[in-house]
């Protein structure tokens, strides 16, 4: 299996674990769905400052930083990215130095939201967490190139890790050994998922998965649908990110063929207009996931990436004889800065 022959720095506990979310899969059958949902939570999978999926994409950088040499680990996201803090925190892990650009990418106007969650995870494990007043863009970025100029103009040596760990060659990677992971685990749960639905804004999550699933289907005959998402609100960037994602790591593992269209499918009707900013749908999602399941949701990602499996579900558009598996990807430390989304009551 060519994906063996990439090295892999270990940051998880292991595979992530997957369980069935039997009260939503009874609350959506009554509002007129069926299909049995279950969940594979790659926030509660690794040791490091509450894990997330961007632990599973590092797993296959971390060999590339430490070949290089570098002391620093440089990185963007917005104020609250979970990217960050997961960069800071493997940067804690390897004994490397942090700097972090955070952009105003999300009009959130709480004070908090410069104070608690992600970035004061961040600042607690020792990164160099600086605020920055640029609007949200998943491209590529002058402030990040100038945080990496910094860096080595104080004689650092930079090792630049893109948002989201997306526009970097190795960033698909981690998501397609995920495709063989769910494979494994379906063997031993006896259940197999006919879709997977995920949540996507920079891309390289869902465009490894859809990579990985390409490759295990090339090789079983077992066709399923990888929907995506939108969170971004900015939904041709991410569908053109996705795909170009998606072909370079298909060649990656040397899948030895184009991925057909139907593989690269990025859902959109669930981000509202703003990257950042919960809709009705979202806040719905949330409750349900917490009251049903006791399975947190953030309002950025997975509360639309869980209002879309909702609507997908209780609409039929996902079948009512469905085995569908939701990709938990992380982000709860973020709810803190969105407190008032949950008012005291009395
Ligand atoms: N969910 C969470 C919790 C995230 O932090 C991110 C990061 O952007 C995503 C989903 C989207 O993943 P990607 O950026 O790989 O599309």
């Amino acid at each position: 299996m060519i994906l063996d022959q990439f090295p892999r720095h270990p940051l998880t506990f292991g595979p992530s674990p997957v369980h069935h979310l039997r009260r939503l899969s009874d609350h959506l059958a009554a509002k007129g769905g069926g299909a049995q949902v279950w969940a594979k939570r790659e926030d509660v999978s690794s040791p490091l400052a509450f894990g997330g999926n961007k632990i599973r994409k590092l797993e296959y950088i971390v060999p590339d930083v430490l070949a290089s040499g570098a002391d620093t680990l440089v990185s963007i996201g917005g104020y609250q990215s979970n990217h960050t803090r997961q960069v800071a925190a493997v940067a804690a892990h390897l004994g490397l130095k942090c700097r972090l650009v955070q952009e105003k990418w999300v009009p959130w106007d709480d004070p908090t939201n410069t104070q608690v969650g992600n970035i004061l995870l961040s600042r607690m494990m020792g990164a160099d967490s600086r605020l920055d007043p640029h609007g949200f863009d998943i491209g590529i970025r002058d402030s990040w190139k100038d945080a990496i100029s910094e860096v080595e103009a104080a004689g650092g040596t930079p090792y630049a890790i893109p948002a989201g760990a997306s526009e970097h060659r190795l960033g698909g990677l981690g998501f397609a050994a995920w495709a063989f992971e769910v494979a494994e685990q379906e063997k031993a749960l006896g259940v197999t998922f006919d879709t997977i639905v995920v949540c996507t804004v920079t891309g390289s999550t869902h465009a490894g998965m859809i990579a990985g699933f390409a490759a295990l289907e090339d090789l079983t005959g077992t066709r399923r649908r990888v929907l995506g998402i939108d969170a971004s609100a900015t939904i041709d960037k991410t569908r053109d990110q996705v795909a170009r994602i998606a072909r370079h790591t298909a060649e990656l593992i040397e899948l030895g063929r184009d991925l057909r269209d139907d593989e690269i499918t990025v859902l959109e009707g669930w981000a509202g207009d703003l990257y950042g900013i919960p809709v009705e749908s979202t806040m719905e999602a949330m409750a349900l996931g917490a009251q049903l399941e006791a399975m947190i949701t953030d309002p950025v990602y997975e509360g639309k990436s869980l209002a879309g499996l909702v609507d997908l579900v209780t609409e039929g558009e996902i079948p009512r004889d469905s085995n569908v598996l939701y990709a938990h990807l992380g982000g709860q430390p973020a709810i803190n800065a969105y407190h008032s989304l949950w008012p005291a009551q009395g």
